[in-house]
């Protein structure tokens, strides 16, 4: 049986940093379990290290060396309290993940760590964060709906295929909202290196032993992981485990252990195998293990930091390791992927007119073809100076290759749509390339639209598309929308038309209500009729022109007087804002009858005319329709007539003249068309008889003088007649008018709302 040695195998380096620290500082206590084997725990405590789980013990003076774990931040002020020499061996990487928790937090998130409650890592990190935050080991646990932004951050230990479907729910659930959440996978590399090796071998051999604690966490994850790959996994955590696992009976069986295993027992393990008579192989693992690329915010290094650490000193000798130093362990373990489409920093080796060698870290150095460095294909060997590190992405990873190939050109371009998508983003207004594709829920129900902008899915909800429903979201996949940001997590913006619309038309409405003001002449476009009056859209806005609004004669149909899709000039009579009803008036613009009378009948016009009407005063004539001339009782004839119905009748056809036209008052004479009457001689007059009979004496009587002949003078007829009708019922307006209602009466009931034709 050949049997394969994992490359990860034992401590990790958060653990064996830990372990040193005691050590060092031994005789000390740990806070909680330096390791989750109780073997490992038990040898510690011979070297004088014990751990505590109940601070209170601790007093003045004693060394406390705080677990890779970590702890709270009142742990600390605790312990300060007390007095103890406290050592922090948190990993690095577990403080990444309280940093972040710490910092989000005071940036008003809520905090959401995904990971196991009982984990004294997860404990510690709680205390990190202003508020209680949430723990959830799966996305059912999660809530959103306490706050608006949340941080999602992942125990180290946290499997980052469950944390990726719980990312993507949550993506799909905050798609609809206005809420922002950051991720951060902070599931340590040496995790998912293990995973990732254990992935690979649990495929290729036909069983799986994992040796572990079986109170380790990362044990027990590391056996479902391969056990959920390879039904033939086995837990060991004593070599008592392997007696009743029959290992002959497989050909292949990899080795694994969790990060809290000690080499002791993985020594163990592998001499009862081997004295079996099985092959022991080391994992030739060539770069099995996945680095993080994530699309949002992350801890996680890139490669070219990693290779960075490569000629790290070996992480045991030392007392302190830091980050750098764990990921350089990683990397000295093999730990590097050539994965196509990875991006790193390498540096550059040499360049020469074929393109760049340069040194990626692993086992095999990169090459960069001239064609592949400049986005616009020039190339100048010179620009690439020996020891300068240049980011590129890996193209091709060729087997048999000597190098791995790289493009710096493709992550030029990367670049370079990026920012311009970002300067998009950060506008008010972008666009994304039609065709669009519809996005629907897990239900299978359409929720809106999704276009791409560079490396960028831009998603539009079904609510952001108009202002208004949409109905049918298939009519917008070949539209080009106006958009703007709404949102961005990670790759993933979220954006609206609706917003640019509706601000363009709250721009509309203030232009139209600072301009559209009563007194106002406003061109307006006839666009529908109704029997009280016409709608017309002035600027886009429906407005009122009410019937009784559109001409001085009386008219029964607004057609009479407008015409549909025409342009007119309207007068504003009325703009309310607050009811949003405008009323327009079209007479109002044009001369009223007696204007047009008075310029067609001046003073002296003979007309011919029908007396419509008769009074004791004078008769009425209608000159045409609407305009009535009055011939008063005294302009009838030059003889005296009493009542106007002595010489005249209704119906009766008449000539007449102007005599005089004021406001709307026209004054006719037919008295003024007959010959005045010729002057009679002066009579004489017979004296009395005397009384004493004498002769009578015929005496003329003194001559009179001469009557002065009648001259007509308009303004004081016009002031007699009006002295007379003022003392009698005769009408004061006699021009025919449409009659007028108020208003307010031709408002009633009638809806004014905005023309949405603009609003697509
Ligand atoms: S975070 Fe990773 S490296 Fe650190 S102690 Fe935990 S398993 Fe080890």
């Amino acid at each position: 049986m050949e049997i394969i040695k994992a490359a990860h195998l034992g401590f990790c380096n958060g653990v064996k940093r830990a372990i040193n620290v005691a050590k060092t500082h031994a005789p000390c206590l740990t806070y909680k379990e330096l390791i989750h084997n109780k073997k490992v725990v038990d040898g510690l405590k011979n070297e004088g290290i014990y751990p505590v789980h109940d601070l209170s013990v601790v007093k003045s003076g004693d060394n406390v060396v705080i677990a890779a774990h970590g702890a709270a931040p009142s742990d600390f002020e605790k312990l300060a309290r007390i007095g103890a020499n406290v050592y922090d061996a948190t990993c690095p990487m577990v403080k990444k993940v309280q940093e972040i928790v710490r910092e989000y937090s005071t940036k008003g998130y809520k905090i959401i760590i995904l990971g196991d409650k009982n984990h004294q890592e997860v404990q510690g990190i709680c205390g990190f964060s202003a508020e209680t935050p949430q723990i959830a080991a799966d996305f059912d646990e999660i809530s959103l709906e306490d706050g608006e932004k949340f941080a999602v951050v992942t125990q180290t230990t946290f499997f980052e295929e469950k944390f990726e479907k719980i990312k993507e729910k949550i993506q799909n659930i905050i798609s609809y909202t206005h809420k922002i959440v950051v991720f951060f996978n902070t599931i340590c590399y040496t995790t998912m290196a293990k995973r990732e090796e254990a992935k690979s071998l649990a495929k290729r051999c036909d069983a799986v032993v994992v040796i572990s604690d079986r109170s380790s966490a990362n044990g027990n994850r590391l056996y479902e992981f391969a056990k959920s790959i390879n039904d033939n996994t086995f837990f060991v955590s004593e070599i008592s485990d392997l007696q009743s696992v029959m290992i002959s009976k497989y050909n292949t069986l990899a080795i694994m252990a969790a990060a809290s295993t000690p080499d002791e027992l993985i020594e163990e393990v592998l001499s009862f195998m081997s004295d079996t008579q099985n092959e022991v192989l080391e994992n030739a693992t060539e770069n099995t293990a996945t680095e993080e690329v994530t699309e949002v915010a992350t801890a996680a290094p890139e490669a070219g930091e990693m290779a960075a650490a490569a000629d790290a000193p070996a992480q045991s000798a030392k007392t302190e390791l830091t980050m750098d130093d764990i990921m350089a362990s990683d990397k000295a373990a093999g730990f590097t992927t050539y994965r196509e489409g990875k991006r790193i920093h390498a540096k550059i080796i040499n360049a020469d007119e074929n393109g760049i060698f340069v040194e990626i870290g692993g086992k095999k150095d990169g090459f960069i073809d001239k064609s592949e460095v400049n986005i616009d294909g020039t190339y100048n060997p010179d620009d690439f100076k020996a020891g300068d590190t240049i980011e590129a992405v890996i193209i091709n990873k060729k087997g048999d290759s000597t190098y791995v190939t790289l493009s710096k050109r493709e992550i030029d371009l990367v670049k370079k749509n990026d920012e311009e998508a970002l300067k998009a983003f950060e506008s008010k207004e972008f666009t994304v390339e039609p065709p669009l594709k519809i996005v629907k829920n897990k239900e299978g129900n359409p929720v809106g639209l999704e276009g791409r902008l560079g490396a960028f899915t831009v998603f539009i909800p079904g609510s952001q598309i108009r202002i208004g429903r949409v109905n049918n979201l298939e009519d917008y996949l070949d539209k080009k929308l106006r958009l703007r940001m709404l949102q961005k997590n990670g790759r993933r913006v979220t954006a609206s038309q609706r917003v640019i619309l509706e601000e363009e038309k709250a721009e509309k409405e203030e232009a139209f209500w600072s301009t559209v003001v009563p007194g106002a002449i406003v061109k307006g476009k006839v666009k529908r009729f109704a029997s009280f009056g016409a709608f017309v859209s002035v600027k886009g806005y429906d407005c009122l022109a009410h019937i009784s609004d559109l001409s001085w004669k009386k008219i029964s149909e607004p057609s009479e007087v407008l015409e549909l899709n025409q342009t007119y000039d309207f007068i504003v009579l009325k703009a309310d804002r607050e009811t949003g009803k405008i009323s327009l008036g079209y007479k109002q613009l044009q001369k009223k009858p007696y204007e047009l009378a008075a310029e067609k009948y001046p003073v002296g016009t003979v007309i011919k005319g029908t007396i419509a009407r008769i009074h004791p005063f004078g008769a009425f004539v209608q000159i045409e329709d609407g305009i009535d001339g009055l011939i008063h009782v005294s302009q009838i004839s030059h003889k005296y007539v009493k009542e106007a119905s002595e010489l005249l009748k209704e119906g009766q056809e008449v000539e007449a003249k102007v005599i005089s036209f004021e406001g709307n008052r026209i004054t006719l004479s037919m008295k003024e068309l007959e010959p005045a009457p010729e002057e009679k001689p002066a009579r004489e007059e017979v004296a009395p008889e005397a009384a004493d009979g004498a002769e009578s004496e015929v005496k003329s009587k003194a001559p009179r003088a001469p009557r002065k002949k009648f001259e007509y003078n308009p303004e004081k007829a016009e002031e007699r007649k009006r002295d007379r009708r003022d003392n009698s019922d005769e009408p004061h307006e006699w021009v025919s008018d449409s009659g007028n209602a108020t208003l307010a009466d031709l408002l009633k009931g009638i809806d004014f709302k905005f023309d949405d034709e603009e609003n697509k």
